[in-house]
Parts: structure tokens; C-alpha cells; sequence
């Protein structure tokens, strides 16, 4: 039995989606080592309640959630279920043992969903939902419902449904804009209406919650409309990832209502308050935008590079003689550190471990040993270590699960009018050595066909990036690539001083995690979801 929900302190709940309706997002696959990691910065960040995936949808989902639910003690661990008992008994079965978690039930209701997704009635519709939250109720007290397609579905019917709903138990109500197609105004009365029609919402302390897509750009305008209109929680995503065009983003909706405390004050009658701690916000979205591969565009909102940066002369000028000229926020309230130069090559482990705690990461003992191992090389080669090589060196622990193939040895020749050529030593899970070498059009390519043909596995290159991810003339590269293989998009980041080891490492690392997908492979077709 897990501990009933609690009121928070605060009075506007966040409600953070990254590991599901995130990692929906197509290329964004994350092992279980590596949402575990984003689960805990979740949490040290404050962020209430943690939907940590779909249980049902793969044995990799279920695990995943399991392991999150049975180690995180302060948030709310939620687990997302269609309305049938194998999925709820899955998501029941993989909370179990949690301190504080919640099943998260969702059907859809409007009009064009029934007829043409569910071909269900509304009667039908309605007593599913509410066999499904009792149902859910038998596993914990804390049951969420989603109307998926609320925004689309005629209020009468939704006022009907609810009701059901907070009769069969749930405690939390969410009204998904499902495909991003409201509008502020209307998205925020459908919630004004609501609690004006059932004064069981208040009766019962329901919380009404917000879940918005940015189809139109919208996403976080309406979950902003969503809280004048009486929402209390926000469902959200971290840098704002998720299907299609994503889902309203965090950071954005944090300091939204931070900065506009004032006009939030008078709509909520007292100053909005959140978990969060906003400093932890850089952080958190460079590691889940490091995990998931999905980069930050440069001008977004709160977490871009540019998002604090001022070219224009007069704006410099303005902010010289007084900052708040042309800034509305302090760069410091959200992580953003001025001098990030930390470490050099006579920095001891206990200073390197401090600087990963403070990144965010949790590392244990063996991958702190390895990382600090390999920031001793670095230091050698580059004089200053930043930020940015030592989160690289954290993310790249994250994937000890044991690789199947590992880098021993790569000779690569090339040069105008040579033929390039790479020369690949691999050794596999059982400690076997092989060889082999390839030519391509590029010593890339080269690389990539002589590590193919050593593990057998055939992929297409679909996307390859490289950046330096600190400064410095012996700045570290790091290539991100997408593989596909048999119709399925699969990442893989390598990290190197030298470019073409990092290219390579980068293929092993996506070939490594193909073994995760496949027992990870959806057993759910329509998976898609609020
Ligand atoms: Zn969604």
C-alpha cells in the first residue's frame, strides 16, 4: 500500500512528463540506466509528480518504472494505462513497492476519437473509465484520469464524465489538449467551466490539471490559460520534447509564473508558488537533451544558448549601466553560472565528485572511479576542464550497462588522392578480439563499414552531427548519430578529443543500445496517448 497523496506546500503541482510523453518523441530513446538518472535530477529539482512511462507498452517501460518507483522517496512516481485491467494490473505491478505513486488512466472521449479510433459509444466510454480508476484505486489511493482529447470533446459529455470519474475515485483530473489544437481563451474556460458545474471538484479537493501539445505553439500559453481557469497542476516536459512539435515546456512555465508572480498573484488570489528549484534548470536540460540526443534550438526560451545572450550595442550598453533594462530575468535564477572554468590536472576526486553532484548527477562509486580516470587523461590533454566535459563524462557512465562491443584499437588512413581506409579492432561481450578493415568515401564512412561488417549488424546512417562541447583548442568533440535499423531510429554520442574516435564511438554506442530496444520493442501499436 502506498502513502495517500499530500498537499504540497505549494499551490501549483508539476507535473513532469519527460520520461513518457517525451521519450515518445521519435529518435529519443533512453536506456533504463538513463532514465533513472533523469528521474533522479527530476526529483532533486522538486518536480511533484514523475510520469516514468507507459508499463504496458514493453518490458523496457515496465522496468524502468519499477526501478524509479522502488528508489525515489519525495516525488510522486506515475505509471500511464489505457482503460483495460491488463493494462492497469501492469502499471500496478510495476508501482508496487513505492513510497509514493500513482496510476495515471486515460480515455478518449471526443467525438471524432469514439467514432473513429475507440468506434465505442459514450456509455461505453463512461462505464470503462470508471471500472478502470476503481480498478486502479485497488492498487493506490492516488489515481489520476484523462479525458484524452478533452479540449475536442463536447463540455456536456466532459462534465459527465468527470463527475463519473470523481465518483469512482480519481483525485486528480487532467484535460489533455491531445493533438495542440486549443486556444488560451477556450482552453482556459473549458476549466472555469468545470469547477463551476461539479462543485465536487472543490467538494473533494480534485485537482484539475493541464496536459498541452505545441502544435500551434501554444503548448505553454494554454497551460498558463489552463491555471487562470483553476488548473492546479501542469503536465510537462523538460526543454519541452515530446510527439510532433512536444509539449508545453517546463522551464518555461516555472519561470513564467515566477517572473510573473505579479499578475499570477492576482489571478490565484496568493503568489504562485512551485517545487521547483529553478537553478537546477540548465542542468537538467542539458542532461536530458545530452540523453535523449534531441538538441536545444538556440533561441528557446529560458534554456537556449542565446535565450541570455545580448548582441545588439545598445542593449549592451542599457545592460551595463543597469541590467534590468533589457533583462527580465537573472540568467543566476535559472543555473546559468558566469564562470564555469572548474578543474584542471591537479584537481583531486573529491572536487570532481562535488562538481558531478552539484551537474546533478548521481553516480555510484565504480562509474566515479571510471570518470575520474578518464578526466585525468583529459586534464593532461586540455588545460581547463569545463562544465560541459565534465556532464560529458558523467553521461557517458550512464551507459555501463554492458555494451556488447567495445573499442579496442582504430587506424584510420587517409588524405588527398588516398583511398581512406579504417582499420577497426572490436572486442565483443565474451571478451573476443576481432579485426577488420574497410574502405569508404570518407574515413567515416570507412570506419562505419569495417565496424558493420564486425558486428554483423546492418544499419542505415540517418543523421550525424558533431560539435565541440567545450572550448579550447583541445576541445572535446562529440558526434551524435542516428542509425536506422529495421524501421526503428536508434542514437548513439561519442566523446573524444580526436573526431574520428568520437564518430566511432558513437556507432558502437548506437549498435550497444539496439540490444536495450529490442527487449524494449512497443508491444502496443496505438500507443500514442494524451
Ligand atoms: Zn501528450
Amino acid at each position: 500500500m502506498t502513502n495517500p497523496p499530500t498537499t504540497p506546500a505549494h499551490n501549483i503541482r508539476i507535473f513532469d512528463t519527460t520520461l513518457r510523453d517525451g521519450e515518445q518523441s521519435p529518435g529519443a530513446t533512453l536506456t533504463g540506466p538513463e532514465k533513472l538518472e533523469i528521474a533522479r535530477a527530476l526529483e532533486s529539482m522538486g518536480v511533484d509528480i514523475i510520469e516514468a512511462g507507459f508499463p504496458i507498452s514493453s518490458d523496457g517501460d515496465f522496468e524502468s518504472v519499477r526501478a524509479i518507483a522502488l528508489e525515489l522517496k519525495k516525488a510522486i512516481v506515475c505509471g500511464l494505462a489505457r482503460c483495460t485491467p491488463k493494462d492497469i494490473d501492469r502499471a500496478g505491478e510495476a508501482l508496487r513497492g513505492g513510497l509514493r505513486t500513482r496510476i495515471h488512466v486515460f480515455c478518449a472521449t471526443s467525438k471524432i476519437h469514439r467514432e473513429h479510433k475507440l468506434r465505442k459509444g459514450k456509455e461505453e466510454i463512461l462505464r470503462l473509465s470508471v471500472d478502470s480508476i476503481k480498478h486502479a484505486k485497488s492498487f493506490t489511493p492516488d489515481v489520476e484520469f484523462s479525458p484524452e482529447d478533452a479540449s475536442r470533446t463536447e463540455l456536456e459529455f466532459l462534465e459527465e464524465i468527470v463527475a463519473a470519474a470523481i465518483e469512482a475515485g480519481a483525485t486528480t483530473i487532467n484535460l489533455p489538449d491531445t493533438v495542440g489544437y486549443a486556444i488560451p481563451k477556450t482552453y482556459g474556460e473549458m476549466f472555469a467551466h468545470l469547477i463551476a458545474k461539479l462543485p465536487q471538484i472543490r467538494d473533494k479537493g480534485v485537482v484539475l490539471s493541464s496536459h498541452c501539445h505545441n502544435d500551434l505553439g501554444l503548448a505553454v500559453a494554454n497551460s498558463l490559460a489552463a491555471v487562470e481557469g483553476g488548473a492546479r497542476q501542469i503536465e510537462c516536459t523538460i526543454n519541452g520534447i515530446g510527439e510532433r512539435a512536444g509539449n508545453a515546456a517546463l522551464e518555461e512555465i516555472v519561470m513564467a509564473l515566477r517572473t510573473r508572480a505579479d499578475y499570477f498573484a492576482s489571478v490565484l488570489a496568493q503568489p504562485p508558488t512551485t517545487g521547483i528549484d529553478s537553478t537546477r534548470i540548465i542542468p537538467v536540460s542539458r542532461m536530458v537533451s545530452t540523453l535523449t540526443g534531441l538538441l536545444v534550438q538556440r533561441n528557446k526560451a529560458i534554456v537556449g544558448e542565446n535565450a541570455f545572450a545580448h548582441e545588439s550595442g545598445i542593449h549592451q550598453d542599457g545592460m551595463l549601466k543597469y541590467r534590468e533594462t533589457y533583462e527580465i530575468m537573472n540568467p543566476a535564477t535559472v543555473g546559468l553560472a558566469k564562470t564555469n572554468l572548474v578543474l584542471g590536472k591537479h584537481s583531486g576526486r573529491a572536487a570532481f565528485r562535488d562538481r558531478i553532484v552539484s551537474l546533478g548527477y548521481t553516480i555510484s562509486e565504480p562509474q566515479l572511479e571510471s570518470a575520474f580516470a578518464k578526466f585525468k587523461t583529459l586534464a593532461d590533454k586540455k588545460k581547463e576542464v569545463f562544465d560541459e566535459d565534465i556532464e560529458a563524462l558523467a553521461d557517458e557512465q550512464l551507459d555501463l550497462a554492458p555494451g556488447l562491443w567495445k573499442l579496442l584499437g582504430l587506424q584510420v588512413m587517409t588524405g588527398s588522392g588516398a583511398i581512406p581506409t579504417a582499420t577497426v579492432t572490436l572486442q565483443d561481450s565474451n571478451g573476443q578480439t576481432v579485426q577488420d578493415a574497410s574502405i569508404g568515401d570518407g574515413p567515416v564512412d570507412a570506419i562505419y563499414s569495417a565496424i558493420a561488417r564486425l558486428t554483423g549488424i546492418k544499419t542505415v546512417l540517418r543523421d550525424y552531427r558533431i560539435r565541440a562541447v567545450s572550448r579550447g583548442k583541445e576541445a572535446q568533440g562529440e558526434v551524435q548519430i542516428e542509425l536506422e535499423h529495421s524501421g526503428k531510429r536508434i542514437s548513439g554520442r561519442g566523446l573524444s578529443t580526436d573526431i574520428l574516435e568520437a564518430s566511432a564511438l558513437a556507432y558502437l554506442a548506437a549498435v550497444n543500445r539496439l540490444r536495450s530496444l529490442v527487449s524494449r520493442e512497443r508491444q502496443v501499436t496505438q500507443h500514442s496517448a494524451v
